[in-house]
């Protein structure tokens, strides 16, 4: 049954690991590395089952290596879970006893932050490996330069469907204020849109509106709120059979990881007549940063990567559209074209 599992998406190697002393249990799956060492974040969780902890791994990181293809990265893509409830595991032992994991993999799987585990986490981690992005003396925080991407994503989006790349008084409604949102709220400002901000917490809300000039929705009120754009930056699945109805939009772009509840919304969105950017490509800035810290380089130079965003998406986009297909298609494809490219290039090189 495993390795139906692991046959099925492609993946290259599945591996797990236990160290009693500490607790640890963890998978590392290694998706593919075509284009280069795999690298995705760490997930701590308190699994249902070893059975979904493994799907979950498995699906996160085949997502990986389509995001680094479709970033244009020298990078494959894994993803690593670590299982228990993290109240109770996170320890500095486990971390180094992770590190150790990690280390083992050889650099084929370069690990970072995910849901549950952070930077203080990570500094642990690369006291046992060098195959460790997202610690306190990397490149800092990826968001400002996440956002910068999903801007220029957007302003390709509004190529398309108004003729021309300027926000000017375009409404824009974002989902989230956190790190994303809310750099992305300033940008889309700075840039002369109209802006309406929407968050569970109110608190961010309130203060975002004292210091800019926004408007505000309440959190169930935002996908009915008629707009040019609707910016999920919070949460997934936020686009699924109750939301696509109630959309008054021309564009979903937002940052936020996995916006659509399942891959038939893209078409159930072309189908309303509204264009889809696939988040993967749209936030893409945030591995391009953590790639730079592992690659070596400086966040000047991923924020200018992070730029490119826009014109291979909108390249994506007219694809699609002679195609007649969802934008997420011409999405899977350049990735799928990357790698394959890739592999009649390099096949007599040994992977790394
Ligand atoms: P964050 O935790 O800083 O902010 C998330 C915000 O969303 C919070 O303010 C939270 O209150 C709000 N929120 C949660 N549920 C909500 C809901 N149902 N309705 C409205 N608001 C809600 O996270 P972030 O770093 O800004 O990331 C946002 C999204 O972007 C996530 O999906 C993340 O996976 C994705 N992402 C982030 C980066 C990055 O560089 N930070 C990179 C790639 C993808």
């Amino acid at each position: 049954m495993v390795f139906s599992s692991i046959g099925e998406a492609g993946h290259e190697q599945v591996s797990y690991f236990t160290d009693p002393e500490t607790g640890l249990q963890a998978i590392i799956a290694v998706h593919d590395t075509t284009l280069g060492r795999s690298l995705g974040g760490t997930r701590i969780l308190d699994y249902g089952s070893e059975r979904e902890a493994l799907e979950d791994v498995l699906r996160l990181s085949r997502a990986m290596t389509y995001k680094a293809a479709a970033a244009d990265l020298p990078l494959g893509g894994g993803k690593a879970v670590v299982l228990g409830d993290p109240a109770e595991i996170k320890t500095e032992a486990l971390f180094e006893a992770y590190g150790r994991a990690v280390d083992c993999m050889g650099g084929r799987y370069i690990t970072s932050v995910d849901v549950n585990s952070g930077v203080a986490d990570m500094d642990v981690v690369a006291r046992e490996t060098d195959h460790v992005v997202g610690t306190s003396d990397g490149l800092e925080d990826p968001s400002p330069i996440t956002a910068h991407g999903v801007f220029r994503g957007i302003r390709a989006c509004a190529e398309h469907v108004y003729g021309t790349d300027s926000l000017d008084g375009r409404d824009v409604v974002i989902q989230g204020l956190g790190k994303v949102g809310r750099s992305l709220a300033e940008q889309l400002l700075e840039h002369g849109a109209s802006v309406t901000v929407s968050d569970i917490d109110a608190d961010h809300v309130e203060a975002f509106a004292r210091e800019h000039d926004v408007e505000t929705v309440a959190p169930d009120a935002v996908y009915e709120r008629p707009c040019d754009v609707f910016a999920p930056c919070a949460i997934g699945g936020v686009v699924n059979d109750e939301t696509i109805p109630l959309l008054e939009c021309d564009v979903v772009a937002g940052g936020a990881n996995n916006v659509l509840a399942e891959r038939r919304h893209a078409n159930a969105l072309r189908e309303r007549g509204i264009l889809y950017a696939p988040d993967y490509v749209l936030n893409g800035g945030g591995l391009i940063t953590v790639a730079k810290e592992y690659l070596g380089g400086t966040r000047e130079e991923a924020r200018e990567e992070a730029s490119a965003i826009g014109d291979r998406l909108l390249e994506m986009i007219e694809r699609a559209a002679d195609r007649e297909v969802a934008v997420l298609e011409a999405a899977d494809a350049y990735a799928e074209e990357r790698i394959a490219d890739a592999e009649g290039e390099s096949s007599a090189v040994p992977r790394p």
